[in-house]
């Protein structure tokens, strides 16, 4: 064993740690940045779950679904007239797996650049701040850290009675990469990863069902924007049965049997891959020696303040591994505010403005809180609405369905919530997150003047709408 020593360690080097190493070396720390993943074919890449297997994969994988629908089904409506629409699958997936190579690659660039060392090999924190590193090929090197920073993530939640077979029975990543495409896809769970992952399925041909347990849809987010993406999703063929719990599934040759209840009683259903969506849990294995004093939650995520201090001395942890919404951007703030404040400066995560976006067609973007969760609160609301059936530039663009909704306080104005299903919400909820990070009224997004025709200007008619005074949709 030998030891080096440096000014910050950061385990794991997805989107939580690797913009922490980034920052702390800015900040003028020596750095190490170790992470095991490690890929199906065997390869390293930084880039954790998000690049690898989550956010970009995926993102790639619906473009590329969502023109392929379009060229089926909307050109002609543009007035173009194309041949016969072919998909090709392998090329579809080589551009997703190459854009994923990319953008790991990239950040083996920007550690280059800042001076972070890159470490391929498995951490575990040793009492007192000490580091393990455990090479790929067994080696081991002890690392003195000042500052440990703990950014291992999550990883799918498996159920038992659906055993993971990686083939026929999978989770999101194997879902990610299939090279062929399912004629009947189950999905469990109607959460975020599932309606994306079968809204791509769909569009290429599957048959989709989902099964999900809640009888609410998208309980997370608004009930009038969810209502909405369900009488989408339907229309797209997305079969959904709510109060579905699925009690087991089983292989059987080249065919997954499904056993599931639901209001009506107890069904079997077969299909030809199973993914399981139903959640991600913490992921801790290996992360640490029992005597560190790191303390998990009951549901296993390391205990952390609202610094992402874990309570033992110089030890922090962020991202999703700890509690919180598992989002790539609110693990990356968490991350460069730790390295901030490990070098002195102020950091801070405003954890009542995080937006989440749910990239279905139409998306799904929000920030700030539900009508359900106004109303709870008490505080006197008023809300207002614009549909993008009213917007020149979504009718342009032959997307005109969805909504932006605003909801504000009475007393003072302040915009509480902002809320679109439509074209490009993952894009326009940009301008709603700094509203509510400036703590804007509505009257401040009425008076912002808008382009024409954008689809921006459906924030700006919602804000009007919340005082009857929309221009372009009628004020009810
Ligand atoms: C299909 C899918 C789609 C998603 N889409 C989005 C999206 O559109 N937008 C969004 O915001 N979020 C999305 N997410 C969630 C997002 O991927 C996570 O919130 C994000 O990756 C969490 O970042 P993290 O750095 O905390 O953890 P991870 O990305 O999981 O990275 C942790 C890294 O640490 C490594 N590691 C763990 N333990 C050790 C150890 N002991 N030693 C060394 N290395 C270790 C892991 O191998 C991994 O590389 C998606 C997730 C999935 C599965």
């Amino acid at each position: 064993m030998s030891a080096a020593a440096y000014d910050v360690v950061v385990i794991g080097g997805g989107p939580a740690g690797y913009p922490a190493a980034i920052r702390a070396a800015q900040n003028k720390l020596t750095v190490v940045c170790v992470d095991q993943w490690q890929n199906f074919d065997g390869s390293y890449a930084f880039g954790g779950t998000c690049l690898n297997a989550g956010c970009i994969p995926s993102k790639a994988l619906l473009e590329s679904s969502e023109l392929f629908h379009r060229a089926r089904h909307e050109f002609a409506t543009h007035g173009i007239q194309i041949g016969e629409v072919k998909l090709d699958l392998a090329g579809m997936q080589k551009r997703r797996a190459s854009i994923v190579k990319t953008m790991t690659g990239g950040i083996l660039a920007l550690f280059k650049s800042a001076g972070v060392v890159g470490l391929q090999g498995h951490g575990r924190v040793l009492k007192g701040n000490h580091v393990e590193i455990t090479a790929p090929d067994g080696s081991k090197t002890v690392v003195v850290a000042k500052d440990v920073i703990l950014a291992s993530g999550s990883t799918p939640v498996r159920l038992k009675s659906v055993p993971h077979d990686g083939k026929f029975i999978v989770d999101s990543w194997n879902a990610l990469e299939f090279d062929t495409v399912p004629a009947r896809l189950g999905v469990i769970g109607a959460g975020v990863i599932g309606l994306e992952l079968g809204s791509v399925w769909r569009r290429l041909g599957s048959e989709v069902t989902v099964l999900e347990a809640t009888d609410q849809f998208l309980s997370v987010a608004d009930q009038t924007i969810a209502k909405e993406a369900q009488r989408h999703f339907k229309k797209q063929g997305l079969d959904i049965r709510l109060g579905a719990t699925v009690l087991n599934a089983s292989v059987d040759g080249t065919a997954v049997n499904v056993a599931f209840r639901d209001a009506k009683g107890e069904h079997t259903a077969q299909f030809d891959k199973l993914v399981v969506a139903v959640g991600r849990r913490p992921f801790t294995d290996g992360l640490f020696a029992e005597d560190t004093g790191v303390k998990l939650d009951a549901r296993g995520f390391i205990e952390v303040d609202a610094h992402c201090r874990t309570g033992v001395p110089h030890l922090w942890a962020v991202g999703d591994v700890v509690r919180g919404p598992m989002l790539a951007h609110k693990g990356k703030e968490e991350g460069i505010m730790v390295a901030d404040l490990i070098a002195g400066l102020f950091g801070e995560v405003n954890y009542k403005v995080i937006p989440s976006v749910i990239y279905t067609a139409p998306e799904i973007a929000w920030v700030g809180l539900t009508e359900e969760q106004v109303k709870a609160g008490g505080r006197p609301y008023k809300v207002g609405t614009f549909p993008f059936a009213a917007s020149g530039r979504a009718r342009a663009m032959e997307a005109a369905q969805g909504m932006a909704k605003i909801i504000s306080a009475v007393d003072d104005d302040e915009i509480l919530g902002i809320h679109v299903i439509g074209p490009m919400a993952g894009e326009l909820i940009g301008e709603a997150v700094l509203a509510l990070e400036y703590s804007a009224s509505t009257e401040d997004l009425q008076r912002t003047i808008h382009a024409h025709p954008t689809l921006s200007e459906a924030i700006h008619e919602a804000a009007l709408a919340v005082d009857k005074r929309a221009i372009d949709s009628i004020n009810r």
